[in-house]
């Protein structure tokens, strides 16, 4: 069964009180100290990489959610990191390939179930340019990787709804 993170705690993380209600919107609001956890997303981020022939850059997951289909290289921005900093950082841990000429593309809202707990998470999609591609996997999070025209790209390959919208915005701009 899966449950929401905010859901699944039973007391006020502030002063231990277990009123802690449930309210609309999946906030939660503790009636003992007024503590207000307002369940908001944790942030991810992910490149649209294109080759000098136009060609989208994807990763063949190696781990669930969504093992075996296709995405764009990224992941969870951490603490005390810029999205730009996390973006390159997941892409070199990923792939081994270092970004240029990275924009801002859009963003959508997702979720990330680890251990049957989903949190909320916003996706932010940023196109970008590589200085090479000799890609090196990191086999624990990729098995494999492909350069795709846009158009041979059937959304229903890739990994997550978020994926899907990136994938059509940079469609629209092309
Ligand atoms: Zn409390």
């Amino acid at each position: 069964m899966i449950t929401s993170l905010i859901e699944a705690f039973g007391h006020c993380p502030l002063c231990g009180s277990p009123d802690y209600d449930r309210e609309p919107r999946g906030t939660r609001h503790c009636r003992s100290c007024g503590h207000r956890d307002y369940n908001n997303p944790i942030t991810a981020v992910a490149a649209l990489i294109l080759d000098p022939e136009g060609r989208l850059l994807l990763i063949r997951r190696a781990k669930e959610p969504a093992l075996g289909l296709l995405a764009m290289p990224g992941g969870f921005v951490d603490a005390g990191e810029s999205l730009e900093q996390a973006l390159q950082r997941e892409i070199t841990e990923e792939i081994g390939l270092a970004l240029t000429s990275v924009g801002y593309l859009c963003s959508h809202p997702n979720d990330y179930t680890y251990r049957g707990l989903t949190r909320p998470v916003c996706d932010v999609f940023f196109h970008a340019r590589a200085t090479s591609f000799n890609v090196v996997l990191q086999h624990e999070e990729v098995t494999d990787w492909q350069l795709r025209p846009l158009r041979d790209i059937n959304p229903a390959e890739l990994a997550f709804d978020s994926m899907r919208h990136a994938l059509a915005t940079l469609r629209a701009r092309s």
